[in-house]
C-alpha cells in the first residue's frame, strides 16, 4: 500500500528528490523566510521566490530541554543550525541527549522521520538533524 505522506511543516519538502527544506527568499536582498511574508524586513521588497536550504550544516546554537508540557519525552536537545548561511529551528536525534554528545560546530544533516499514520492513511512526516556522522540508522 502506497501511504501518503504529510509534511509536518510547509517548508519541508518531500517527494522532490531528497527530503529538504525551503524558504521564501527577498529577490531584493536575499534574506530568507521560512514563513511567507507580504514585504521583507530587511529591504520592505516584495518579490519572493522559494529557494532550497542546504541539507548540511553546524550548531551554532544548542540546549537539553529537560521540561516540558505533558506528552513531550524528555530530555531532547533543541537546535540552532546554521544550513550554508541560513538557521534553522529544531531538535538533535540519533544521539543521546547528553551533553557529551553535543557541542557547538558539530556538523549536522537534515533527516526526517514518521509522526505516524492517521485512520486515512496518511503518515504525519517531522524534519530533525542528526550529527554528521551518525549513518543512516533509525533516528
Ligand atoms: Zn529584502
Amino acid at each position: 500500500m502506497n501511504v501518503a505522506q504529510v509534511p509536518l511543516v510547509d517548508y519541508l519538502r518531500l517527494g522532490e528528490g531528497e527530503p529538504h527544506l525551503v524558504v521564501h527568499e527577498c529577490q531584493g536582498c536575499g534574506a530568507r523566510y521560512f514563513d511567507r511574508r507580504n514585504a521583507c524586513a530587511r529591504c520592505t521588497g516584495d518579490a519572493f521566490e522559494r529557494a532550497p536550504v542546504a541539507r548540511e550544516g553546524v550548531v551554532v546554537s544548542f540546549s537539553i530541554v529537560s521540561v516540558a508540557p505533558p506528552g513531550l519525552e524528555v530530555p531532547f536537545v533543541a537546535v540552532m543550525v546554521d544550513c550554508g548561511g541560513t538557521l534553522v529551528k529544531g531538535n538533535l536525534r540519533g544521539t543521546a541527549p547528553e551533553i557529551d554528545n553535543v557541542r557547538l560546530g558539530l556538523p549536522v544533516r537534515l533527516t526526517t522521520y514518521s509522526l505516524g499514520v492517521d485512520p486515512t492513511g496518511a503518515e504525519g512526516v517531522g524534519f530533525a538533524f542528526v550529527p554528521a556522522d551518525a549513518g543512516e540508522r533509525d533516528v
